[in-house]
Formats: structure tokens, C-alpha cells, sequence
């Protein structure tokens, strides 16, 4: 018997979710066999712990979009007992059942070997949420971002993608300016590295201008909606903005095409779920690199299986800060 996050639904119930013991014989049918040390909470597994948000195929499910942990069976050549491996992304925790248990089963193609330099642990702290950030500031890279060139904005940042996002731009030597709607981060904001605050309401009005005044370097963006129509016409000549996330909406609300047009600003696509595997494990080595582990250390919150129906409400509130670390033994 293993222990696991379990969530079912009955008919037009609500799904609930619980820790179960369940027999390791209902795990699916999949390659290699994983002892889980520790998961996390993303949005997503907000999602998939309660209201579904269609992202759950079929239930009894076992959410848990990241996971971290122990090879301890493989019918893969690539994997042996005792190896160290690392999860995200693949629907893994949404159409299959994920990380929020002792074990799970998995495809073979869908792990990366956990870099060398990280625990088990850090590699958590980071998961989805920090992947995705290191991702969206290599695109910003290959795009032209260089320290120097102005402050580089990271929106929703006290929020999972944008502490790492902050934690590694300053790393960098970049000059971070932090937004965020919740002034009491604004310490834990700068011990990561911001150099300046920025406050959510300063994006909130949806404008008609064109154009604003040249600001930003760079953009890591965790939120859309209002606050991404106004960044875009923030941005200097010739820069890019990463499109992460939907925070704060779906849509791009009171864009032009006059950033891209006349200032040659580029908006790129950032996704983590389906990313191939070279450069994830590329991502995963600049994050054993350009991580400072002291400041991935102070954004962790850690918890339990039990704790996660809870963890899942907040995320969805946006009352997440930082990491959590679910140590699911
Ligand atoms: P978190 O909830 O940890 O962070 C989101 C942050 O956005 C919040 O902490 C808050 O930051 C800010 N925020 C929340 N609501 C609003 C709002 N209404 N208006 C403005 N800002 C808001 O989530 P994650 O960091 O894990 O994920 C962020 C986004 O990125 C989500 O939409 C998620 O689905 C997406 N994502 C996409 C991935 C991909 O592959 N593309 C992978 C991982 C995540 P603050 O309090 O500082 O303002």
C-alpha cells in the first residue's frame, strides 16, 4: 500500500480530495516504477486537487503535476534502480495520475535525470514554476537580453514563476523590477534580488494610448490580461516579452499591434508541459548554474499530503508566496 492524494467525484458532486492508502497495483501500467520524495503546488494543481478546470480526464485521480524522486523499477534501458530523477509537465498529475503520492508509474521519455548539484528537494522548490521561468529567461536570451540594457520586469512576482524568475534575472546581473499586488512581499521580493517594487495597480487601467514611455529590457510574465497590454507598450525598441502565464486573465486586454510594428517588440510563447527533451535538461543545468540555492531556500514553504487541499485553494486565490514543498513520505 502506498499513500497518496486521492480526489473523487460522484456524479455532479464537487471533487473532493483526501489521503488514501491505496495498493501500488493501482498505479498505471507505464515503464519505470518512481519512489517520490517530493512534489509541489502549481496553479495547475490547484486546478486538478478541486474544481478540475477540465484539465482532469477521469476520476479517482492523483493530482501532482511535478514530482522528484528514486527510480526503484524500469523496463527502460535509460533508467536503473537508484537513479535520481526529476518530473514535470507531459499531463502527468492532469490526464495521468501525477506526483501526490509515495510512488508513481510513469513513461520513460517523459523524466529528465536530476542535475547534478540538486536535491531532490531544491529540484522542487523549483518544479513547473521554476522550469518555466528558466525557460522564459533563456527565450529572452536568445532573443537579445543582456544585463545593461534597463530593468527587466517579471510580473505575478511573488508568485511560484515569478520568485525564481526574479532569483535567476538578478543572478544574472540584471536590474529587476518586481510587480506585485501584494506590498507585504516587498522584503522577500528584494532579498531575492529585485531591485525595485513595482505595485500591480500601477498596470490595472486598460489604456488606448499607442505607445508609452520606453522602460523595460526584458519581460517575464506570469499574469496577461490588463497588465500585459500595458507592459507591451512599456517595452524598449528591439525587446521581448515572455508570455508565461494567465493570472490575471486570458486575454491581452487594450493591445495594439503598435509595439510590435513600430518598436519591434517581440511577445514569445513559453510552455513547459511539452517542451522537448534536450532543452529541458538544458534548462534543468542553467538552473544548477544560475539559481542561487540560498534564495531558492527562502522561497519554500513545506508541507504534506495532508496540507494540499488547502495549498490547492490558496493558489487559485493567488495566495501562494514562493514554493511549497510537499514532502510526500
Ligand atoms: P502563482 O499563483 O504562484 O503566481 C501567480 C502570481 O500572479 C500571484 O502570486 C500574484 O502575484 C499574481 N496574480 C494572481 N492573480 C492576479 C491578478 N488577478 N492580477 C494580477 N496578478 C495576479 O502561480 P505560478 O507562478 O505557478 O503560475 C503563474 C502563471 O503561469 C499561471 O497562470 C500558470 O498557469 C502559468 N504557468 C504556465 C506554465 C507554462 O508552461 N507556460 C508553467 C507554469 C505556470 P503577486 O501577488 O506578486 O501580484
Amino acid at each position: 500500500m502506498v499513500k497518496a492524494l486521492v480526489v473523487r467525484k460522484e456524479g455532479e458532486e464537487k471533487p473532493v480530495a483526501a489521503v488514501e492508502d491505496i495498493a501500488l497495483d493501482m498505479l498505471p501500467e507505464a515503464e519505470v516504477t518512481v519512489a517520490v520524495e517530493y512534489s509541489t503546488v502549481n496553479y495547475k494543481d490547484g486546478l486538478c486537487i478541486g474544481p478540475g478546470g477540465g484539465l482532469v480526464r477521469s476520476y479517482p485521480h492523483i493530482p501532482g503535476i511535478d514530482f522528484a524522486g528514486t527510480v526503484e523499477a524500469s523496463t527502460d534501458a535509460r533508467y536503473r534502480p537508484g537513479d535520481k530523477v526529476v518530473l514535470t509537465g507531459w499531463r502527468v498529475g492532469e490526464a495521468h495520475w501525477g506526483g501526490y503520492a509515495q510512488k508513481a508509474r510513469v513513461r520513460a521519455d517523459w523524466l529528465v535525470p536530476l542535475p547534478a548539484g540538486l536535491s531532490t528537494r531544491q529540484a522542487m522548490a523549483v518544479g513547473t514554476a521554476g522550469l518555466t521561468a528558466m525557460l522564459a529567461v533563456m527565450a529572452l536570451e536568445d532573443h537579445g537580453l543582456s544585463p545593461g540594457h534597463g530593468p527587466v520586469l517579471v510580473t505575478g512576482a511573488a508568485g511560484g514563476v515569478g520568485s525564481v524568475a526574479t532569483a535567476i534575472l538578478a543572478r544574472l546581473g540584471h536590474e529587476v523590477a518586481a510587480v506585485t499586488g501584494r506590498p507585504e512581499t516587498a522584503e522577500y521580493l528584494t532579498g531575492l534580488g529585485a531591485s525595485r517594487i513595482v505595485a500591480r495597480e500601477e498596470f490595472a487601467e486598460v489604456t488606448r494610448k499607442p505607445l508609452e514611455s520606453e522602460l523595460w529590457a526584458g519581460c517575464v510574465d506570469a499574469v496577461a490580461g490588463a497588465m500585459l497590454g500595458r507592459v507591451l507598450k512599456q517595452m524598449k525598441y528591439g525587446t521581448s516579452v515572455a508570455a508565461v502565464g494567465l493570472a490575471g486573465g486570458a486575454a491581452i486586454e487594450g493591445a495594439l499591434i503598435t509595439p510590435f510594428i513600430l518598436r519591434g517588440v517581440n511577445l514569445l510563447g513559453i510552455d513547459s508541459v511539452m517542451q522537448p527533451y534536450a532543452s529541458r535538461v538544458r534548462a534543468w543545468e542553467r538552473i544548477a548554474r544560475d539559481l542561487p540555492m540560498d534564495r531558492l531556500e527562502a522561497m519554500i514553504q513545506p508541507a504534506t499530503l495532508s496540507d494540499l487541499p488547502q495549498l490547492g485553494r490558496d493558489i487559485l486565490k493567488g495566495q501562494v508566496r514562493g514554493r511549497v514543498v510537499v514532502d510526500v513520505n
